[in-house]
């Protein structure tokens, strides 16, 4: 099923929509109390140590909204012959075939103009960080106990967890173990302002969307700085190399070559309509091109209709052995319209094709276990060396579980100071402002356990800054926000951790007005960074 492709949240699927930039809901800070007053510090179920503030970055090195309009026009048409001829290209909604028909209604994907400024520590750091993540989802998931006691409650609340927790436990049933692990992570943050500090939104184990094409974005910038060099006066060196799709690929290319069948393919479980389908492409494409590895792409439909499992518990799809099955698709409950998709997903769990991810890195990059890593103790469970549990902890927004009186009287009082996110991927999910106040008194009572199905979330408040924002050929003025991803590559065999790397950026820049607005909606694009 199609959803709206939010470049902050749904980015896994997408559906361009028509709208232009233009605002909806208010993320005015104005209207909130100084978020540093939200009880943090102060809730025991939280680990959060008292809020620290960092050096302020330094001023925007440059105002687009300045810029001449012959020369705007100028770069945009640049940038916009550059993404038709070098692919950074989405299906076009305005075309029904967009999203099935390769090579049918393509449109450049939306995207900012100019890099976006960002401080270099603050990049260095996310990347640091990344393969800490790795491992920490790696261990995560191997602790069967620690995922169903955390997910419990929140199996009785919703029906989709409690179905992915439901082919856990039959693996564990089964004894079932994934001697190869491959993760293909990525951890989004946005910089608060009034603190300075990178904190994480979420990390994402299945379906991190844009490792494609956001590295294109970094080379569309890079080329437009040095084109129009003397204009801008920006050193397009200040742009970091970004080689998202080269990593995946290579990180694919090395968990196919670990399954160790020449004749094995990749297949890449996808949705029906799939607007975002280049973005996967581009790392297909890599595969075949640089490692010669064939790929499949199959909807969990048919792979219900057409996989079997041998009695050696290899998985034949369409006459295919696969070797890695990469999920981009699997992640909602839209995408298991009916029992048949769950097969699928129970027939793939259960082969010795390698997953990513395999049911247990799906939980592990829930919300909720997110919520509970970030109590008190709890990376101490999985990670040993002090300096990396301090530098993951670091990255912490203030999250907690709803059983936390004290924070939900605070949320019902101070809304706006708090997120509400339920255990979906995907975006478009998420309750903010005066919604917040409303969902907890409704739940409140109803008085069901209805609350196990959210996480409260501290809201961090982005600087905003102006920007130029390119969608369906058209340039749009905006003040915006960002979010940087950082991707994550992982392997591992029984022996040995393979590859444990920081594998390029997804930077993401909303209009400044939208709570989780979307490129689909028109509110968000695809952006690079500009290192200050
Ligand atoms: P999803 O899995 O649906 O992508 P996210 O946690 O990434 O869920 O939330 C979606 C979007 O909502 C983010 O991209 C971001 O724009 C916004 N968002 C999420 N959490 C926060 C937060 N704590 N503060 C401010 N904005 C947030
Ligand atoms: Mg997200």
């Amino acid at each position: 099923m199609l959803k709206q492709l939010h470049a902050f949240g749904v980015e896994k699927n997408i559906c361009f929509s028509n709208r232009s930039f233009q605002q909806n809901q208010t993320n005015s800070r104005a209207r909130h109390s100084n978020p540093s007053t939200i009880p943090m510090a102060q809730n025991s179920s939280s680990p959060l140590p008292p809020l620290k503030f960092e050096a302020k970055p330094p001023n925007p090195v440059f105002d687009p909204h300045g810029l001449d309009s012959n020369l705007l026009e100028k770069i945009a048409y640049d940038a916009l012959v550059w993404s038709s001829l070098r692919g950074l290209l989405v299906g076009d909604r305005a075309s029904q075939k967009s999203g099935t028909v390769p090579g049918v209604g393509l449109v450049h994907a939306p995207i900012s103009l100019l890099p976006m400024p960002f401080q270099e520590s603050h990049y260095k750091q996310a990347c640091e960080v990344a393969p800490i993540f790795n491992e920490l989802v790696d261990r995560v998931s191997l602790d069967s106990n620690f995922l169903q006691e955390s997910l419990a409650r929140t199996k009785k609340a919703d029906a989709f967890t409690s179905r992915l927790l439901d082919i856990h436990a039959k693996m564990l049933d089964m004894n079932k173990k994934e001697d190869i692990r491959l993760g293909l992570h990525r951890s989004d943050y946005m910089v608060d302002e009034h603190t300075n500090l990178l904190l994480q939104i979420e990390l994402n184990t299945i379906s991190s969307s844009f490792a494609g094409l956001s590295c294109l974005v970094s080379d569309l910038h890079r080329s437009l700085l040095h084109q129009f060099k003397q204009h801008l006066a920006l050193d397009p060196e200040r742009i970091p190399e970004n080689a998202s799709a080269n990593q995946f690929a290579e990180a694919l290319q090395k968990a196919w070559s670990e399954y160790n069948n020449p004749r094995a393919v990749v297949m890449i479980v996808v949705q029906a309509e799939e607007r975002n389908m280049y973005d996967q492409h581009w790392l297909f494409t890599l595969l075949m091109e640089k490692y010669q590895v064939r790929s499949i792409r199959k909807t969990l439909a048919e792979i219900d209709a057409q996989g079997e499992l041998l009695a050696d518990g290899t998985l034949v799809v369409d006459g295919e052995v696969v070797a890695v099955s990469y999920f981009r698709a699997g992640y909602a409950p839209t995408d298991y319209p009916s029992e048949s998709e769950w097969s699928a997903r129970l027939l793939i769990e259960q082969s010795c094709a390698i997953k990513c991810p395999s049911i247990a890195y799906h939980l592990a990059g829930t919300k909720k276990i997110q919520q509970e890593l970030a109590k008190p103790n709890q990376l101490e469970r999985f990670l040993e060396n002090k300096d990396d549990i301090a530098k993951v902890r670091k990255c912490f927004a203030g999250l907690w579980n709803l059983e936390d009186s004290s924070i939900v009287k605070d949320a019902i009082e101070r809304p706006g100071l708090y997120v509400m996110k339920p255990q979906r991927e995907g975006g478009g999910n998420n309750i903010y402002g005066d919604d917040v106040r409303v969902a907890l008194q409704e739940m409140h009572k109803k008085g069901t356990e209805e609350d196990a199905a959210y996480i409260l979330m501290q809201r961090i408040f982005p600087a905003t800054s102006p920007a130029i924002l390119m969608r369906e050929g058209i340039s749009h003025k905006e003040q915006v926000l960002s979010e940087l991803g950082v991707y994550g590559t992982y392997l591992r065999n029984k022996e040995k951790v393979i590859m444990n790397n920081h594998s390029g950026y997804l930077m993401r820049t909303k209009v400044s007005s939208s709570n989780e607005g979307g490129v689909a909606a028109g509110f968000a694009v695809l952006d690079s960074i500009y290192l200050v």
